[in-house]
């Protein structure tokens, strides 16, 4: 408003040098006319038309000042609005920066930190006065990472790589000199020389991760490596050794003998401790370099590297084996976890390290074979086996569902009367490309693949059918039994009672008239679950045998603890019963009596001879069973005998000659 007010002061100012310019010009040109002055006439009217110019100049002037003034106004408020702009974009941008999630800082040409949030803050543990315009950004990180992140590439301005927009991972050194894993990249800020870092913390991402790759690799009771691990470290050597055939190594199969027992009879948690302390003493053996992993169960596994000699392996094996001989102490026990060995020495043939494992196995298989404890190198011949056992698994499968499966029966008779009292069923497979084979052939297989159960089910069912139509044929007055062979892993099923139930049921067999044989291996840990077992087969009528008695290692007590009926003399004794000087008759007579004091009868297997039939006849054993009454034959002979009821071999005299057998009445 005031400059308005002095441009109208103006504007006056002239109005009045005009008028007094007219006034005079008036007055000259009366004053001239009547006395002809014409030069002053003149001097007044230049003096107007300056006047009247000057006024014109101060219009103007007025006008543009006018103008001026407007325009600086206009770009006053401009600047007002910009600065505020700015000042709400410094404002949200240092928001940002404050909380960007990561840990920032801004560099400066000469590498020192100008600007820093309060998360680097956090993380370095310095003050924000410490760090701005104090520290270098590679004061935080440590020099091998630097030298890491830099690698071959050329360093940029602040010293930070000139390949911007990449992460690196480094490790971050804070006040107190800890620590830490990072991830940084960096920004350079648009129009100056500074650059912008943002830091990431992934220390417990990095342990995550870590913990993530041992879980996968490593066994989780033991933290040896497992299957996996040990497969890369197998097929690094192979590669090695392809390289440099000198690279010699050999692999190494462990698997604790009869660990199972352990697990049974001192329960999981033992077991447990007992594989842990068990991988300890194989390792404390070792050198750094020699990996141990486990594969599984009691089963571990050993790559010995860089071997001058491959007979060094099985040096390595039998010092293991010493080393295994100090018994363990678990859970205030004292155990022994002796083990067998397989050794694949000659490991340059090998492209697969699958494939060294599994003769590794077929080798470790073999020295359990020969009777645990023992150290075996793998030759050609175990992967011949190895590959025939499991062809006849994948025939077990075949044969039962095909039904290739036949049972024989020998004969029991009493000894006394040599009558038959029952038949003992012995399984035949009908094989339809090799002919028939024993169970000693495929016996071991089916347990450990697992289809003894079915197998067994297969023959009982078939045992009880068959009785039950002799039975008929033998009218009411008298009994035959049939006894079955059940595998040791089959006993141990808690179903077995219930399985027998239904099968007897389906047959309307009594149970009385079912034996079963176990061996002595089957009742040896004692277990609680096996003891009430028995008890509950007993009560429910069908009775127990012990199989092959005597060759077992167990020890004698069970015999009184369980509801045993009869004891089966091994056929090993008899056939050594009257031979000399090694006879042992005397063992043969202690058994009977045995189990005579624990009111059990007595069959002796394996009889022959009429001469091994008198002396166990002499010694008062009850029943028998052999060759010399009958071999085991197939249903229809054993129906025809019974149809018959007629004697199958000679009496037994006093002077030791065999009687016949007949059906006891
Ligand atoms: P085991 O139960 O001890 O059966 C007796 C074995 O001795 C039978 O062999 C029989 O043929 C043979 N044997 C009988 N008398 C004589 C003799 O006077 N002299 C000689 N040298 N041998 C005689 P087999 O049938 O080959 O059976 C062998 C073993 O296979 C059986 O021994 C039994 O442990 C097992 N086994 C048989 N059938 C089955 C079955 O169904 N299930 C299970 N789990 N095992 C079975
Ligand atoms: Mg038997
Ligand atoms: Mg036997």
């Amino acid at each position: 408003m005031k400059p308005q007010r002095r441009t109208t002061l103006l504007d006056q100012t002239g109005l009045l040098i005009i008028g007094i310019g007219a006034s005079l010009f008036h007055y000259y040109f009366e004053v001239s006319v009547r006395g002809a002055h014409l030069n002053i006439l003149i001097t007044v009217a230049l003096i107007l038309v300056i006047s009247l110019f000057t006024q014109y100049l101060v219009n103007n002037i007025n006008s543009s000042k006018r103008a001026l003034q407007l325009a600086n106004e206009t770009l006053e408020q401009k600047v007002r609005e910009r600065t505020t702009e700015l000042r709400t974009s410094e404002l949200k941008y240092r928001t940002i920066f404050e909380n960007t999630g990561a840990a920032t800082i801004i560099i400066e040409p000469d590498q020192t930190i100008s600007l820093a949030n309060s998360r680097f803050l956090g993380l370095s543990g310095y003050s924000r006065s410490e760090v701005q315009h104090r520290l270098l950004w590679t004061h935080f990180i440590d020099g091998k990472s630097y030298r890491k992140m830099i690698g071959d590439e050329n360093i940029g301005l602040a010293g930070i790589p000139v390949r911007l927009g990449r992460d690196f991972e480094c490790q971050f050194i804070d006040k107190r000199d800890n620590r830490r894993n990072i991830l940084v990249s960096f920004a350079r800020i648009p129009e100056t020389e500074a650059s912008v870092a943002s830091i990431t913390d992934i220390t417990e991402l990095k342990d995550a991760q870590q913990r993530i790759y041992f879980q996968a690799f490593h066994d989780d009771l033991t933290r040896l490596p497992n299957r996996a691990l040990f497969l890369e470290h197998l097929q690094m050597a192979i590669k090695r050794s392809k390289r440099r055939p000198e690279h010699r190594f050999a692999v190494i199969y462990l698997d604790i003998d009869r660990f199972k027992l352990v697990n049974d009879s001192l329960g999981h948690g033992a077991g447990d401790d007992l594989l842990v302390a068990f991988a300890e003493r194989i390792r404390e053996a070792l050198r750094d370099t020699d990996v141990l992993a486990r594969l599984g169960g009691d089963e571990f596994v050993l790559l010995l590297e860089d071997i001058d000699d491959l007979a060094y392996a099985a040096i390595i094996a039998e010092r293991l084996q010493q080393s295994l001989r100090k018994p363990f102490w678990i859970q205030g026990k004292e155990v022994f976890a002796p083990a067998s060995f397989g050794v694949v020495t000659h490991t340059g043939d090998y492209t697969e390290p699958e494939a060294i494992i599994r003769d590794a196995d077929a080798a470790m298989y073999h020295a359990k074979e020969s009777g645990r404890c023992q150290v075996k190198l793998f030759d050609k011949t175990m992967h011949e086996k190895a590959q025939r056992l499991l062809q006849q698994e994948t025939d077990l499968r075949k044969a039962i569902s095909g039904d290739q499966f036949q049972n024989h029966y020998q004969p029991i008779v009493k000894l006394s009367t040599a009558s038959i009292v029952g038949v003992e069923a012995l399984i035949r497979w009908a094989h339809p490309e090799t002919g028939m084979i024993h169970p000693g052939e495929f016996i071991s297989t089916a347990e450990e693949a697992g289809l003894i159960i079915p197998i067994t089910r297969l023959t009982v069912e078939r045992a009880c059918r068959d009785l039950q139509e002799w039975q008929k044929l033998l009218g009411a007055d008298i009994d035959l039994t049939v006894s079955v062979n059940i595998s040791s892993r089959h006993f141990m099923q808690p179903s077995l009672l219930d399985d027998l139930k239904e099968i007897l049921d389906q047959a309307g067999l009594p149970p009385h008239l079912l034996k079963l044989e176990i061996t002595e291996t089957a009742l040896m840990d004692e277990a609680e679950e096996t003891i009430r077992l028995t008890h509950r087969l007993r009560d429910f009528g069908i009775r127990l045998m012990i199989d092959d008695f005597g060759t077992g290692y167990s020890s004698l007590s069970y015999l009184q603890r369980l509801p045993i009926d009869t004891l089966k003399i091994d056929r090993s004794f008899i056939s050594r019963i009257h031979q000399q000087p090694e006879s042992n008759r005397n063992i043969v007579e202690a058994i009977v009596s045995l189990a005579h004091k624990l009111d059990m009868s007595v069959v002796a297997e394996g009889i022959e001879t009429p001469e091994q039939q008198a002396i166990l006849l002499d010694m008062g054993c009850d029943y028998g069973q052999g060759f010399l009454f009958a071999r085991p034959l197939p249903k229809a002979e054993i129906a025809k005998m019974v149809a018959d009821r007629t004697p199958l071999a000679a009496r037994p005299t006093p002077s030791s000659a065999p009687a016949p057998i007949c059906l006891a009445s």
